[in-house]
């Protein structure tokens, strides 16, 4: 007998998941659901306070001769990597873009890594097939799209712009040079091809071009007005002067929330700019997108529905775990652009709906179930009170920064980010922003995000957490001052790592 039959139980004994395993699964899950539970959840702070060198794990292989066996392994990981993890469903964690993942789309998580199903092709994810193409149909109805629409999950914002300015850079060279770039490349008038966004647009558009092979020297940036959103009279300019240059706009790109102030472009007059010059309209949503589903707020997205194509991200303001994006279509045809057969996925004489051939990547997770479970679960209702509950902390928290002599307030918020400088009492100390983020961070006190305005350093909350109230940010502020004083007046001061607070 051979090894393949004699060892077969011993072999996956515990491993996989089978009628036999359920106990097994079960043990495992509620290991893990225990370390998230009494290690992540029950610290005090944001963050343990360690650095890099501290978090090297040098005494831990990697990959060791003999297995460890999955409780030992659990239990060690929860020490070092689950307790050295940022808590991003703390109240005091307001740094980035980064959200609390919703307890549905946890339980989402569960079933989807269960059931690994793989959108490329129907055979291989029959009911998740459907149910994305369904919730790709509502997403398209949401921003204003009509039945033409078309789309696709994503990993996010990044391979949504992408997506967006591949089909418009396809098209460009098909309409206007009768061109396939999918099969011939590039052409030597593909040298004149540039594309327009915003001075605050995401670093996508400019990554996208060069992967495009486009170069980076292909974006046009914008200047922004005084609320950092596209200018409309820089636009036109733009558009005079390359009008008589050898250059050809091919593709405007808006920014619906932009990263660092939450800005949103005049979308609807960024619109009509591109239909009147024949530019592809991509609107870059992965932030603000969410604003859709608030009844208060909706109105500051107008104009969307012009877009060709938009990106929106539910890994940020719709608080589902990463990654989970979308690319929506309004002109679903577009897709002609990307057109790609693989004989074994989905052949040309198979009429079954294959997402394979509306995305960028093959084998893909089923990540539209977080969001379709998310939004059964809440209604529209239930996530836009959340939304309009950040942006009224967001309003509340930039009043609170004006109102205080020791900080400048940067902006008023559109959004959820607050941007603001301490102001040190005496100039003496340079980087003094800069110190006081490293030094919550440190201590534990909080996540805070830093961005530079014209050359100064300035510190950002993004306040996506609707567990955070004012009298959090309040507590942050005040540590703000304690350790902004201390540095400014180079007094030493203690503190304790992970003290509760
Ligand atoms: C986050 C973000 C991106 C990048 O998206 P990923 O989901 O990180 O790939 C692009 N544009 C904007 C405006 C963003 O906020």
């Amino acid at each position: 007998m051979s090894r393949a039959d004699t060892t077969e139980r011993e072999l996956t004994a515990g491993l996989f998941l089978g009628s036999s395993t359920t106990q097994a699964y079960r043990t495992a899950m509620e290991q893990a659901h225990q370390a998230v539970t009494d290690v992540y959840l029950e610290r005090a702070t944001p963050y343990s306070g360690r650095s890099p060198e501290q978090l090297a794990f040098e005494d831990r292989e990697m990959l060791p001769e003999e297995g460890q066996g999955l409780t030992a392994t659990i239990e060690s990981v929860a020490q070092t990597v689950v307790a050295n993890s940022v808590g991003t469903s703390h109240p005091a964690c307001v740094a980035h873009l980064q959200c609390p993942p919703m307890i549905p789309a946890l339980a989402a998580e569960v079933l989807i890594s269960a059931t690994n199903q793989s959108l490329d092709s129907w055979d291989q994810a029959p009911a998740a097939t459907v149910l994305e193409t369904r919730l790709i149909e509502e997403l398209a109805d949401v921003f204003g799209y009509g039945d033409d629409a078309d789309g696709v999950f994503t990993t996010g914002g990044t391979q949504s712009n992408f997506m967006g300015l591949l089909l418009a850079r396809n098209r460009v060279l098909d309409e206007r040079f009768d061109h396939d770039a999918q099969v011939d490349g590039l052409p030597p008038a593909a040298d004149s091809l540039c594309i327009l966004c915003s001075a605050d647009a995401h670093f996508t558009a400019r990554q996208a071009a060069a992967q495009l092979g486009l170069g980076e020297s292909a974006i046009v940036s914008i200047p922004t007005d005084e609320h950092h959103r596209l200018s409309i009279d820089a636009l036109d300019s733009t558009l005079t002067e390359l009008a008589d240059s050898d250059r050809q706009p091919f593709a405007l790109v808006g920014t619906a929330g932009t990263t660092d102030f939450g800005s949103i472009d005049p979308l609807a007059q960024l619109g009509a700019r591109a239909r009147e010059h024949d530019l592809w309209f991509h609107v870059d949503a992965a932030y603000g997108g969410a604003l859709a589903l608030s009844d208060r707020h909706r109105e500051k997205l107008r104009g969307i529905e012009t877009a060709d194509s938009i990106a929106v991200d539910f890994h940020k303001l719709f608080y589902q775990p990463l990654s989970c994006g979308a690319f929506l279509l309004r002109d679903g045809t577009h897709y002609r652009y990307i057109d790609r057969n693989a004989a074994y996925l989905n052949p040309e004489s198979d009429d079954a709906a294959h997402l394979v051939s509306k995305s960028v990547q093959t084998s893909r997770r089923f990540d539209a179930l977080k969001p379709y479970i998310a939004f059964r679960t809440l209604g529209r209702d239930g996530f836009g009170e959340l939304i309009d509950y950040t942006l009224d902390l967001a309003t509340a928290v930039a009043e609170r920064i004006e109102d205080d002599p020791a900080f400048e307030l940067k902006h008023e918020p559109t959004l959820n980010a607050v941007v603001f400088r301490y102001r040190p009492p005496t100039d003496s100390e340079e980087a003094i922003n800069d110190r006081i983020r490293d030094r919550l961070r440190a201590d534990g006190t909080a996540m805070i995000a830093r961005t530079t305005i014209d050359g100064e350093t300035c510190l950002k909350f993004t306040l996506l957490n609707p567990r955070t109230t004012v009298d959090n940010v309040e507590e942050i502020l005040t540590a703000i001052k304690r350790h902004g004083m201390a540095l400014s007046t180079g007094e030493r001061t203690e503190y304790t790592r992970g003290t509760k607070r």
